[in-house]
């Protein structure tokens, strides 16, 4: 497998520039396009739920449309899939992210990931939409992400395990690194065999669906999820490996902690205003504390979810998203109130509300930890 990852310069989503920037990318990290001729290609954005395309929560569908016809013209059966987040009907988030308009415009078929089945492979169900693909090209967004710092490649192929299955993983998987560790099992059950990261517009702060947007102008492609993830997290500041999912992939002897990769292309410095999510603490690896210690001091430093009351509009999504039964509403028209005697604090509420109702409150050690690595970033 190719080590190359290319770095491509491209500042906005008009479809002819854009086209063109993506196959420049493609053709600098190696992949041969030919390889696709007659394959069953499946291109799974980033479609985590029912967000218009200006909310830069999904892969932008400019970004979607011109992958699709890179792949059609090298003479490749070309579909489109993802399942959005179990509380999002399939069909709302497919058409509000604007992948439904790809597919009718292009002639190619949309993969419902809920309605093809699923097999179980080493302990992770993952929809047979993808399994049955020849060649599964990963278009992910650029995002942070509340419970993993970053989402890039790595965590999008958590998108290939089928509707209110992921919620029930989150319940089952409380602690962020064995939900971590579950994510790179989905990924080395897919392999994706192309990661074209959207990183025009990305997504920073409190990601994965209330950040900030950030326009990075960047995108990224490459033959190993891992190697991009390496890539991505190293051009906003990060060493890679306080990126849950890549040290989890290590943990589970995927990749090196020593994992090499040549970047191509476009000379790209590193962001250094990138925000991360308040969830956030360089601390875990720094202060080496263990998880005994970590358990016991983990009120203080934990981030919790908080209902915004003046944004809240009471349409009870967090509720069905919340994978223990943590979020009650007494009655239609209330707003919910979250049990923190319950709350494995997954996020998923966070990453569901369309109303950016739920804020991630740090503790007030979280807050030092904050600043204290703001501090060490700006040193640097
Ligand atoms: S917090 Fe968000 S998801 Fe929950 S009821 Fe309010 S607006 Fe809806
Ligand atoms: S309240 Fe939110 S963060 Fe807590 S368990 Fe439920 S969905 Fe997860």
């Amino acid at each position: 497998m190719s080590k190359r990852v290319a770095l491509v310069s491209h500042s906005d989503y008009e479809l002819r520039g854009l086209k063109y920037a993506i196959e420049r990318a493609i053709d600098l990290c190696g992949f041969d396009l030919k390889s696709t001729t007659g394959k069953k290609v499946l291109l799974k954005p980033n479609m985590l739920g029912a967000y218009k395309p200006s909310r830069h929560v999904t892969t932008n569908p400019q970004f979607v449309m011109a992958c699709a016809m890179i792949f059609k013209e090298a003479g490749a059966i070309v579909s489109v899939g993802d399942s959005p987040n179990g509380v999002f009907a399939p069909k709302d988030a497919w058409a509000l992210a604007g992948f439904d308009d790809v597919c009718k415009r292009l002639g190619i078929a949309a993969a419902s990931f809920e309605g093809a089945g699923s097999r179980n492979i080493g302990g992770i169900w993952i929809s047979n939409a993808a399994l049955d693909a020849d060649i599964v090209v990963n278009l992910p967004k650029f995002k942070t992400h509340g419970l993993t710092v970053l989402t890039v490649a790595v965590k999008n192929m958590f998108g290939c395990v089928p509707g209110m299955m992921k919620s029930k993983y989150h319940r089952e998987n409380p602690d962020r690194k064995d939900f971590a560790e579950l994510i790179v099992r989905a990924c080395e059950a897919v392999k994706p065999g192309l990661n074209i990261v959207d990183g025009i517009v990305a997504m920073d702060g409190n990601g994965p669906s209330a950040g900030g947007f950030k326009e990075l102008g960047i995108i990224a492609a490459g033959m190993d999820p891992y190697r991009i993830d390496a890539a991505c997290s190293k051009l906003v500041g990060l060493d890679p490996f306080e990126v849950d999912t890549m040290d989890a992939a290590a943990r589970l002897g995927v990749i090196n902690k020593d994992l090499d990769f040549e970047v191509v292309g476009d000379d790209i410095v590193e962001i250094r205003d990138f925000e991360l999510p308040s969830t956030y603490t360089k601390r875990r690896r720094d202060w080496a504390i263990s998880r005994f210690v970590l358990k016991r001091i983990w009120n203080n430093v934990s981030s919790k979810p908080k209902i915004n009351v003046d944004v809240c509009v009471k349409c009870h999504l967090c509720v069905k998203a919340c994978p223990v039964g943590a979020i009650d509403a007494e009655s239609p028209g209330t707003i919910p109130k979250i049990d923190y005697k319950k709350c494995i604090e997954c996020l998923c509420c966070h990453e569901v509300c369309p109303h950016r109702a739920i804020d991630i409150v740090p503790s007030f050690l979280v807050r030092i930890g904050r600043a204290l690595v703001r501090l060490n970033r700006r040193r640097r």
